[in-house]
């Protein structure tokens, strides 16, 4: 452990601007604390379908405790108990699992299941859905499922002019719930240029917790020389953030999964660091960066506090019913793991 060396004359007072709200959203926390309840009621192992969130330490400590993580449903064995992700899946899915014989419980956010429903009665209502999102994401993936034939991907703005319809006068634009919010907007603008009827989605589908904490590196990014986000490559939003932090004034941005693969050399001349994390990060992570930092001479803290955040879904429906059963809590309470030691503050 080293000791946190005094300033010199000639150095910039150091500092951290630590952003609020940060780290696990509400669909986050109610996917882990399901594969951790799963895992006490029925007992290892669980299987889970895809990374149960975009979080390698969330995925590698489940894994220690019995959870095993496919790719595929037809990988889990037949009258196993899988569990799937928050990105949601696809209705085929649903029919391999129950092909299988499987239990399932889904564990997708209810704020994504909100657009496979918009998709499902845009779909009904025979519009051409142009679903704004990045190809080959789980979420996109399992939104597409629920009306192929309606769907259209359209992965940012340079992919506007490839759009073909039916009737621009029966056109929605929905959207992954990850998403930066600026790109987005002038997503929708281009697509509007083209299509000046289309309509917009009910209400948002970005979600609130990919906004707030957008909101929150925006606030601060112009005062950052570096702004450090934690969260793993396959996390969208988490790779939002660094370019959030890049497009409003950081003057460097990185993505870490941990504080070890911080690099020294980018701390070199550095006042200001932002500091802030994903939807699927887990705080334990986010103090091991300001550890590191503090033991650096960055021990100054101070929180930007864009939003506050108090929501919190029940769990899925399929395992509360077991754990009553049980007599065991269906409360969305951790078990004292340091997965799910989440904090929004
Ligand atoms: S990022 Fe948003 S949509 Fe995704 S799990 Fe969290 S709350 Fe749900």
């Amino acid at each position: 452990m080293r000791s946190t060396p005094e300033p010199t004359e000639n150095e910039p007072v150091k500092r951290v601007l630590l952003a609020a709200p940060r780290g696990y959203c509400a669909g986050v926390d109610r996917a882990v604390v399901t594969v951790e309840k799963a895992l006490e009621l029925y007992g290892p192992p669980v299987y889970v379908r895809k990374q149960i969130v975009h979080n390698k330490h969330v995925v590698t400590t489940l894994e220690k405790r019995g959870a095993i993580f496919v790719d595929e449903t037809e990988q889990v064995p037949e009258g196993a108990t899988v569990v799937f992700s928050a990105h949601g899946v696809a209705p085929v899915v649903h029919e391999e699992a129950q092909a299988l014989s499987l239990k399932t419980i889904d564990a997708t956010c209810p704020l994504v299941t909100k657009v496979h429903r918009e998709a499902v009665r845009f779909a009904n209502e025979d519009y051409d859905i142009l679903l704004i999102g990045h190809e080959g994401h789980e979420e996109v993936i399992g939104t597409s499922g629920e009306a192929p034939e309606h769907i259209t991907l359209v992965d940012g703005p340079e992919d506007v002019a490839n759009v073909t319809v039916r009737d621009p006068e029966k056109v929605v634009w929905l959207s992954q719930t990850t998403l930066s919010v600026d790109e987005t907007l002038e997503t929708v603008r281009l697509l509007r240029e083209r299509f000046p009827a289309m309509q917009d989605p009910p209400s948002d589908d970005i979600c609130y917790a990919t906004q707030n904490r957008q909101l929150a590196v925006k606030q601060m990014a112009a005062d950052c020389d570096l702004m450090i986000v934690v969260g793993s490559r396959n996390s969208s939003n988490s790779v939002r953030l660094v370019e959030v932090a890049l497009e409003h004034g950081a003057r460097a941005g990185h993505l870490v999964d941990y504080a070890e693969e911080i690099d020294e050399s980018w701390l070199d001349g550095v006042a200001t660091v932002g500091v802030t994390s994903g939807a699927s990060v887990p705080e334990v992570l986010v103090r091991g960066v300001l550890d590191f930092l503090g033991e650096r001479g960055y021990a100054d803290v101070r929180p930007v506090v864009a939003a506050e955040e108090s929501l919190v879904f029940s769990l899925p429906n399929e395992i509360r019913r077991d754990l009553k059963a049980a007599g065991m809590s269906d409360k969305m309470t951790h078990d004292g793991s340091f997965v799910a030691s989440g904090s929004l503050h």
